[in-house]
């Protein structure tokens, strides 16, 4: 029986570093999973592998994809509470909620991520100054793990592994429901205005001005070349006040196709650049947006990410404290001058919330680079690295695949706290991926 429900098949990491042969499953109903988890030593979750880094997947290991879990099993308008099963899509999730006019406000940037993999990376969204990473709105999960069967978790019961669990990146074990607190959405239209800016001081300084209205601030950034290092655009989100919310949304696959020649080079990243940033600068400032746009605003630009081809990408992601940003930069520019990697992106954004365990979360500014795959940007990269201790950066295990044991550690003061919890709750250690072999979590 459990034959007929695994199959091997090769596994991509989305930055296409990491490609392995998995044992991969996909069970329909709770008996099978038991039954498949049961038979298997090791295991991992995976929800729709869209985690940069190969976080739900290690060479020969069990995958094991919950998509068929995808039902709504609780909805109560009232209190404004649902509980969905963890295999469903943010899409699918939004379909439903905004028939009611409700949403859960952290949804990371593409339609068909999972609850399981957002609530395993406690992702955040564009909003994430506001209304920080998605456990916020976590109030209980229904978790299975081979050795210790079903358990409910929530802050009242089984708290500790409910802790672990939320950006534990699946090593607790399967997340099989989720309960969210919902809260009302006025419209699913924005007004997005946009401001150039010269420099990063510039961007800074209106990331974290106060606003009257609530909106969602980030920034996109040239790092084509040295010159014009950091001139860029700041976009604003507001929520359009008085428009409908409309739930008519048709999505059901991704659209990632890696090109086989990549198109993106130091050139071509630059012309692309050069024009981006003057058509933005010189059109209109304020527009009206819709809903996917907004929230998913790599829905229907896919391209982006096939243009770097078979070879793939690095993204990092970086929390810096605001006052050390400048500083930080400063050395940037200087080693960005010296190693010139290919930065097909930088942008800059302000987030809220702890930093515990493995979540990517604090009260601090947020930088995004993605690189071209090449030799320049991988050693470019790893002095970077080398500088995260001295600026207390936090790096992002989720995004960037090629973070080592030695600076992890470093930065994440809680790794070996979560690492002893999690060893204590699981012996055996069953759950693990090719992310927590790299940084023996
Ligand atoms: C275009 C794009 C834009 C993105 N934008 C953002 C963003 O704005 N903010 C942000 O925070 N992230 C963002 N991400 C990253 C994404 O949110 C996370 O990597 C997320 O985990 C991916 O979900 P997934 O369903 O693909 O899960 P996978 O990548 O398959 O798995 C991710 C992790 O979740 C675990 N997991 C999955 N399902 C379960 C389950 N049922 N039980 C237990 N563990 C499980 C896996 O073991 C793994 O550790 C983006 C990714 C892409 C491709």
């Amino acid at each position: 029986m459990i034959k007929n429900q695994t199959k091997r098949r090769k596994i991509v990491s989305f930055d296409k570093s990491i490609s392995t042969n998995i044992i991969f499953c996909q069970p329909d109903k709770y008996k099978i999973l038991e039954n498949i988890s049961n038979n298997f030593e090791n295991i991992i979750n995976v929800g729709s592998n869209l985690s940069y880094s190969p976080l739900g997947f290690s060479e020969n290991n069990l995958s094991i994809e919950i998509k068929k879990f995808n039902r709504v099993l609780n909805f109560d308008k009232k209190r404004k509470l649902i509980t969905v099963e963890a295999g469903l899509t943010l899409i699918e999730l939004l379909s439903f909620t905004l028939k009611h006019n409700l949403w859960i406000p952290q949804l990371p940037g593409y339609p068909t991520i999972t609850i399981g993999g957002a609530v395993a990376s406690n992702a955040h969204g564009k909003s994430c100054a506001i209304h920080g990473t998605i456990r916020k709105s976590i109030k209980s999960i229904l978790l299975f793990h081979k050795k210790h069967g079903w358990l409910n978790l929530s802050e009242n019961e089984n708290k500790d592994i409910f802790d672990l669990t939320i950006g534990g990146i699946g090593l607790t074990g399967t997340i099989v429901s989720v309960t969210f607190q919902l809260i009302d959405l006025e419209s699913s239209k924005f007004i997005t205005e946009k401001q150039d800016v010269q420099n990063l001081k510039k961007c800074k300084k209106i990331i974290l001005e106060k606003n009257d209205q609530p909106s969602f601030i980030y920034t996109w950034n040239r790092a084509d070349n040295f010159k014009s290092f950091g001139e860029g655009i700041v976009y604003k989100n507001y929520i359009e006040k008085k428009a409908n919310v409309s739930n008519n949304f048709n999505i059901n696959k991704n659209n990632f196709k890696p090109l086989f020649i990549p198109l993106w080079n130091r050139f071509s990243v630059r012309v692309v650049n050069f024009f981006y940033y003057n058509i933005n600068k010189y059109s209109k400032t304020k527009k009206r947006e819709n809903f996917l746009n907004v929230i998913f605003p790599f829905y229907g630009r896919e391209n982006y990410f096939n243009f770097f081809g078979k070879k793939g990408f690095y993204e990092s992601q970086l929390l810096i404290h605001e006052s050390k940003l400048e500083s930080f930069i400063e050395e940037f520019k200087e080693l960005f001058k010296k190693y010139e990697p290919t930065i097909t992106l930088f942008s800059l954004k302000n987030m809220s919330g702890d930093q515990k365990y493995l979540r990517f979360e604090d009260d601090k500014l947020c930088l995004t680079f993605d690189y071209v795959n090449n030799k320049k940007s991988l050693l470019f990269m790893s002095k970077i690295d080398s500088l995260c201790h001295k600026y207390e950066i936090l790096p992002s295990i989720i995004k960037d695949s090629r973070i080592n044991k030695d600076t992890f550690y470093k930065c994440y003061k809680e790794a070996n706290s979560f690492k002893d919890k999690l060893n204590k709750f699981d012996k055996s250690r069953i759950y693990q991926s090719e992310l927590s072999k790299r940084l023996e979590i």
